[in-house]
């Protein structure tokens, strides 16, 4: 949110995962510890790498210089998808076929990952799965998302094409299923 509509709100605007879970607070390093793995940064990218190598008897240590998960990952609007506009399609026509399939699998493997950590945790974060709508308003993009579908159906991401939306929009719109979770409860 930037500076200029922040003014018509009468609170400061905070993070709804931060505002509605607790604070983490865990003490600084005192002393020299040995460890195979250090992680800089306790956000989403590092403590999941710090489940997985520990999963696997890896000795690791997290490194955060502020709070864990209370950075860029505690802003996100949580959702947990590998439909990212007409991303395809255009990695597809500029670098190639393969590294598009890589995206996909690594976009796909990822919702995968998530939900299995959540399912053997027993994480409650409100894991629920939704609809993920693209959506055009002008003829010129139909075109363009009839590509997008193409190539995502190409690629094993189950979308459809539909004009028929639960929303006074446009009727031209691609849909991919995707998934939305509690991050910060996630993370703790
Ligand atoms: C507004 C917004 C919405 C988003 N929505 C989504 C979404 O819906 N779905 C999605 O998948 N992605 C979304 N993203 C992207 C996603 O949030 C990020 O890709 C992800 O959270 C990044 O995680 P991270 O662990 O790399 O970074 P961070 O969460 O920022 O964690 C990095 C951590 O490293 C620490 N750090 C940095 N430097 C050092 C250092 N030198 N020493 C020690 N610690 C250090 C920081 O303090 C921080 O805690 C969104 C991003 C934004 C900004």
């Amino acid at each position: 949110m930037n500076i200029e509509k922040q003014k018509y709100f009468k609170v400061s605007l905070q993070s709804y995962w931060l505002s509605s879970t607790s604070s983490t607070n865990y003490p600084s390093l005192q002393e020299n510890i040995h460890v195979d793995v250090a992680i800089i940064g306790g956000g989403l990218a590092g403590i999941s790498c710090a489940y997985l190598l520990k999963k696997e008897n890896v000795n690791v240590a997290v490194l955060e210089a502020e709070h864990i998960a209370q950075n860029t990952s505690a802003h996100t609007t949580a959702k947990i998808t590998s439909q990212h506009g007409l991303i395809y399609y255009k990695i597809k026509s500029q670098i190639g076929n393969e590294l598009a399939q890589q995206y996909a699998e690594a976009n796909e493997a990822a919702i995968y990952e998530i939900k299995k950590i959540i399912d053997e945790n027993h994480i409650d974060c409100n894991y629920t799965t939704q609809s993920a709508f693209v959506y055009t308003q002008t003829d010129q993009y139909i075109q363009q998302i009839n590509d997008e579908l193409n190539t995502v159906s190409n690629l094993g991401i189950k979308a459809s094409y539909v004009e028929d939306i639960p929303f006074p929009i446009s009727d031209f719109v691609l849909i991919i299923k995707h998934n939305f979770i509690r991050v910060n409860i996630y993370l703790k």
